[in-house]
């Protein structure tokens, strides 16, 4: 979507784009960027969908979900070993399985051949997490964390950046830059909502910014995902940001999807279950076809 090039967005200007984040800036031709993952091209005419838990609970149940998301259309598995939670307690029902979260993972890949998107929260652990990850997901909390997101860069491996929920979209593709100086080529941003004042409900503390999503667009060449669980943190308003966000462009959905959603071990209002998921992706691929995508 060429806008000559240069429009410049609310607090993006010319300048910017030429010296302070030229490697993410849209290129005179207004080209957008297309990579494939494991089979799965970002950037084109599909939608990748990336669903699953917030948390890998257990192995079973990481299992059940890569099998059942990818039936209904999921072209990656999504779901943290390791887990940026709000607050340091931990307890038998709010926690992360770290490491061994990261077996279970290449389990659920072994067994069903989805791709996995996972968090990397630590500079020890990109290694680890490399190894398990076809996408490395580079969470809110993380997105100006310089030295993580580089060492990530050095990877090669494809990266999700999430955008801070006070990010401007300068700072944002600043850090995206980060990535790309360091030799990243595979990068993909992914809006999942601002803390803002006013939120509709006493439990969201995040509003959706779709607007962000062509904004995006208009001064970068990077694919620009949103994830509507996050945003919402209500699993009834998923569907229809869901099904905004393709209307808006955006390149790729993230969905928490959990076998048992009142039971999650982490933000259980936000998951929707296997069969919602599923009608969802029907949805989904209406909407895709009456803007020119398509989600599978
Ligand atoms: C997540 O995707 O599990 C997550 C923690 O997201 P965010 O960094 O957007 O809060
Ligand atoms: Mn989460």
């Amino acid at each position: 979507m060429a806008i000559e090039n240069k429009a410049p967005g609310k607090d993006v200007t010319d300048e910017d784009m030429a010296s302070k984040f030229p490697l993410a800036a849209i290129k005179p031709d207004g080209k957008h960027t297309r990579f494939k993952v494991k089979g799965v091209e970002f950037g084109g005419p599909l939608i990748p969908i990336m669903a699953g838990p917030n948390t890998v609970e257990n192995r079973d149940m990481i299992l059940r979900t890569a099998d059942a998301v990818k039936r209904a259309g999921a072209h990656f598995l999504r779901g943290g070993a390791f887990k940026p939670l709000s607050f340091p307690y931990r307890s038998e029902k709010y926690f992360e399985l770290r490491d061994e979260g990261l077996r279970y993972l290449q389990d659920a890949r072994d067994a069903t051949g989805i791709a996995i998107i996972t968090e990397c929260m630590d500079q020890a652990k990109v290694a680890a997490v490399a190894e398990v990850a076809d996408m490395i997901q580079i969470g809110t909390r993380n997105m100006q964390n310089y030295a993580l997101i580089t060492d990530i860069a050095r990877t090669r491996k494809p990266a999700m950046l999430k955008r801070h929920y006070g990010s401007s979209l300068r700072d944002w593709l600043g850090a995206a830059e980060y990535l790309l100086v360091e030799g990243a080529t595979d990068v993909l941003l992914c809006e999942r909502g601002m803390s803002v004042p006013h939120t509709h409900r006493a439990s969201s503390r995040f509003l959706l910014d779709l607007q962000v999503v062509p904004a995006a667009k208009e001064v970068s060449h990077l694919p620009v995902a949103t994830d509507p669980s996050h945003a919402t943190f209500w699993a009834n308003w998923v569907e229809p940001m869901t099904l905004a966000s393709i209307a808006a462009g955006a390149d790729s959905i993230m969905l928490e999807v959990h076998p048992d959603p009142r039971n999650a071990a982490v933000d259980p209002l936000q998951p929707i279950n296997f069969e919602d998921f599923a009608r969802l992706v029907e949805k989904m691929k209406r909407v895709a076809e009456a803007v020119g995508r398509t989600v599978s």
